[in-house]
């Protein structure tokens, strides 16, 4: 288990796309580094679909940003729109920049392929089972598993537990998604901080013409998504406002309570048909419908549907995100909507920013104080993004159209800080306070 070559001084819990790029930005400063992911291989799907135009100068620092323009459907425009059509539009980025639609899955095999490349393999397979402080550093507990036959009369393979590791390190990077186990290790709490927000999600082939926009349809009551995705293909996500899951609804705290032990994690049923993560399968049909009452203007005939499936999206964010030698980043610390992809995007900024300053730490004698900067910082970033500090409000320019549903635009935006503040201020809205 991990190369012997050189010792742990970063342990990177999760290889989801933040996972990953933490990872790389650790190890291209020098930082010995190991990533474990109790997934079985890489996620299959798309869920996290688009890179903000600023991030992309995050991977231009890692060398990977023609790669990514390369894979990805380029989005220049966010066109606001209601049922009967097209009310305004918000310009994202200038000259080659733009909102790289990628999927997920080619985003996280490009940083894993580049974290091979200086040396770094991923630990599919491996849990980190139990973790805690200890002094000056961080105690930690990694198992390995393996596939093991049963004598059954059926075939039948079990997953076992083939080697485990106690192990010291500096820092642990929780990357560790929505129920990360980290996060519960540093005792944080992970309150809600909204309703949550459940999606219909259909992706399929069609001829739509969306040139390079994507569109945010703004109904009554309703905030619905329409993606170009590379290929010929588009995402709806359509809102629905009515629905609650129970069952979910009610065990979502235990579920958060419940830290570490879920190998192997969800990612093993992406691979199968239907909705993934073992979520509810839609209708074909339902999708026709909501074209029809919500965006009758969308007159491409859908295709090949290749996912339709309920998407339940919460809204949290951490109280801390990190202390001594445990820290987090990404949907361990936060979570909120789909539509600007806000979550997996900063979540790639607060990596490079962990990364720097753990490397500081440990290569030029930094201070331990610039963690706490890093906390007050991100922490502060996220109150204004979840609305906390008073949301977005119309300012006297803002059409009357929009001056009712100023608010619901906060998540949808591709960005944040000064760069949110500018796209929001296109169309006559600023950020309160
Ligand atoms: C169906 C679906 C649709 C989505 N659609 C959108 C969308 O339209 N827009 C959007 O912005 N976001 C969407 N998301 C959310 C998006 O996928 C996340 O924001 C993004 O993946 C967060 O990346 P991350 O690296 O922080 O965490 P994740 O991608 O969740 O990665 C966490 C990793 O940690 C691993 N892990 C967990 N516990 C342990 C442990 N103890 N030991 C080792 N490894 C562990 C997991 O296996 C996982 O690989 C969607 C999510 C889903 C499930």
């Amino acid at each position: 288990m991990f190369s012997k070559d050189r010792p742990v001084e970063a342990l990177v819990v999760g290889a989801g796309p933040v996972g990953l790029f933490t990872a790389l930005s650790l190890a291209r400063r020098g930082v010995g580094v190991e990533v474990v992911d109790t997934g079985i291989w890489p996620c299959q799907h798309s869920y996290a679909l688009a890179i903000h135009p600023s991030a992309l100068a995050l991977f231009e620092e890692l060398g990977l940003k023609q790669q990514i323009l390369s894979r990805a459907f380029p989005v220049r425009t966010l066109g606001l729109w209601d049922r009967a059509g097209s009310r305004g539009q918000i310009r994202l980025a200038e000259g080659e920049d733009c909102l790289a639609v990628v999927r997920q899955d080619v985003l996280e095999e490009m940083l894993e392929k580049a974290l091979r490349e200086l040396g770094v393999k991923v630990s599919w397979r491996h849990e980190v089972a139990k973790i805690e402080q200890a002094n000056g550093g961080v105690n930690v507990q990694v198992n390995r598993f393996e596939r093991e036959s049963r004598g059954y009369i059926v075939a039948h393979t079990e997953w076992v537990v083939a080697e485990s590791k106690e192990l010291e390190v500096p820092f642990v990077i929780g990357a560790d998604g929505h129920r990360s186990g980290v996060r519960r290790a540093l005792g944080a709490e992970f309150p809600e901080v909204g309703p949550p927000l459940y999606f219909a999600v259909f992706e399929f082939s069609a001829d739509a013409g969306l040139e390079q926009e994507t569109r945010l349809v703004l109904g009554e009551e309703t905030t619905d998504v329409l993606w170009p995705l590379p290929g010929g293909a588009c995402r709806w996500s359509f809102q629905l406002p009515g629905y609650t899951d129970e069952q979910a609804e009610a065990l979502k705290d235990q579920l958060l309570k419940s830290g570490f032990g879920y190998f192997p994690t969800e990612r093993e049923k992406d691979r199968g048909a239907g909705g993934g993560e073992g979520l509810p399968v839609l209708e074909e049909s339902s999708l026709n419908e909501y074209i029809r009452t919500r965006a009758p203007w969308f007159r491409a005939q859908p295709t090949d549907v290749t996912w339709r499936t309920l998407v339940r999206f919460e809204k949290r964010l951490t109280s801390r995100f990190g202390k001594g030698g445990m820290w987090l980043a990404g949907d361990a610390a936060h979570l909120t909507g789909p539509a600007g992809v806000q979550s997996m995007n900063l979540g790639l900024f607060e990596g490079r920013d962990l990364a720097g300053r753990i490397a500081d730490i440990l290569k030029s004698n930094g201070s331990q104080a610039s963690l706490e900067q890093y906390n007050a910082h991100w922490t502060q970033v996220w109150r204004e993004l979840q609305g906390l500090t008073g949301g977005l409000e119309a300012a006297d320019d803002c059409p009357e159209w929009l001056r009712d549903k100023a608010g619901r635009l906060l998540p949808c935006l591709p960005a944040h800080g000064d760069a949110l503040r500018a796209l929001a201020a296109q169309v006559g809205l600023r950020l309160k306070g």
